[in-house]
């Protein structure tokens, strides 16, 4: 049965974010999402520079072979094309890009996964994760050690195994192929979008029968209704007979970073690579905000990753079991007790813009308060350094009434310095 694709690409910036690092390409036969990674202006470089080589494998081949040595050789030579430009601009080092992508050869879809984005395909009904993260987190979850649900918020989620970029000359790539049937629905995506809305909007929206564009929109749209820490691109594939008439016959559409062309300049004998699009100072010099990171892949830091996850737990747990204690005592009239303890201790923090000593602790419970100014000091929070505010703002533990007039002293100290 003769069939054809229809597709769609969208990208948004986010919420929280001061440049779009994800590309996404949606082609005559191929269709894929990059997302970028590294400080400053690295991320969005590579993710444009390595859709925008791998894009030009998007023709038709005479075999299945054929056509899956052309999509691998479009990859390695976009790897290289990064450690490449790493050489020329050593400030990129660190940059790289996942690579989640198919390319159509008749009624076959090839794949090729590299890194966490990802990509499902919904068939009757039914939505499906085609493609395993490169991450840490997730062969914990393999492994059994963690669930998938601690792994949805443990905070090294974003460290990535395997990626494109300048740490590895022959990238292990995964490759699968699948038959492509009509009435499947393909998606492809950032973990802006995989790890922001749950899996029950997502699936809604994928065995729904809205147009493909429709869709791809509808589901950005989620992803910032969540919040969109991040940058989230989809790229959206439907399978239809070949006979049926749509009403869009796209042409290759690049969003995100790949839809800037890449310009390498010559200025002054030093060669300075930008995207040919305005950005400001500004943008450029902010700190990397990006979590994602690549490490190579270690025993060390597999148990580091385990070893966090159950002190999340314990921790969080602890305090859980703390603060419920502190209200069931609080009822069976034990809580004077509890209250007293709380008042054997001291902590230091801010008051009416004064450095300040309070007795009990900062936790509180609902409308209950345990503690309250005990001296309001004469240092005033603004006299002191930026790192020192954050301390105060924060709050600094003490050990007792003494530890918290000594660290009174030591500001006062400092102050004079
Ligand atoms: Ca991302």
């Amino acid at each position: 049965m003769a069939i054809k694709t229809v597709g769609y690409a969208a990208s948004d910036i986010g919420k929280h974010r001061s440049s779009n690092q994800d590309s996404g390409y949606c082609g005559y036969q191929l269709f894929f999402v990059a997302d970028g990674m590294g400080g400053h202006a690295g991320g969005d470089i590579a993710s444009a520079i390595a859709s925008q080589r791998i894009a030009l494998a998007d023709a038709k081949s005479e075999t299945v072979e054929e056509a899956i040595e052309s999509l691998k050789r479009a990859i390695l030579e976009a790897n290289q094309m990064l450690s490449a430009t790493v050489v020329d601009h050593p400030e990129l080092e660190g940059m790289g890009t996942t690579f989640s992508g198919m390319l159509r050869h008749g009624n076959q879809m090839i794949i090729a996964h590299i890194g966490d984005s990802r990509i499902y395909l919904a068939r009757d009904g039914e939505v499906k994760q085609i493609t395993n993260d490169h991450t840490f987190v997730q062969k914990l979850v393999d492994m059994g050690r963690i669930t998938p649900a601690e792994a949805l918020v443990h905070p090294r989620r974003s460290v990535l195994m395997r990626v494109l970029g300048d740490v590895s000359a022959d990238p292990e790539i995964d490759i699968a192929i699948y038959d492509a049937m009509p009435g499947d629905r393909w998606m492809l995506c950032s973990d802006g979008l995989s790890g922001v809305v749950p899996d029950g909007v997502m699936n809604r929206i994928l065995t729904s029968k809205v147009p493909t564009e429709e869709a791809a929109e509808l589901l950005v749209g989620e992803a910032l209704e969540f919040g969109a820490p991040d940058n989230v691109t989809v790229v959206i594939t439907d399978v239809v007979r070949s006979a049926v008439q749509t009403e869009i016959e796209p042409a290759a559409l690049f969003v995100g970073s790949a839809a800037n062309e890449v310009v390498i300049e010559e200025r002054k004998g030093s060669k300075i690579l930008r995207l040919f699009s305005p950005r400001s100072l500004l943008d450029l010099l902010q700190t990397p905000e990006d979590p994602t990171q690549y490490a190579p892949e270690s025993e060390e830091l597999l148990n580091k990753i385990l070893s966090e996850t159950r002190r999340k737990i314990r921790f969080k747990s602890a305090r859980i079991i703390a603060s419920w204690l502190l209200l069931a005592s609080a009822l069976t009239g034990i809580g004077y007790i509890a209250y007293e303890y709380t008042q054997t201790r001291y902590y230091v923090s801010s008051f009416e813009g004064n450095v300040t000593i309070y007795q009990g602790i900062r936790e509180s419970l609902g409308p209950f308060k345990f503690s309250k100014p005990y001296f309001v000091s004469e240092i005033e929070v603004g006299t002191l350094s930026v790192f020192q505010q954050d301390l105060i703002e924060r709050s600094i533990s003490a050990e007792s009434l003494e530890d918290a007039e000594r660290i009174l002293d030591q500001l006062r100290e400092a102050q004079n310095e």
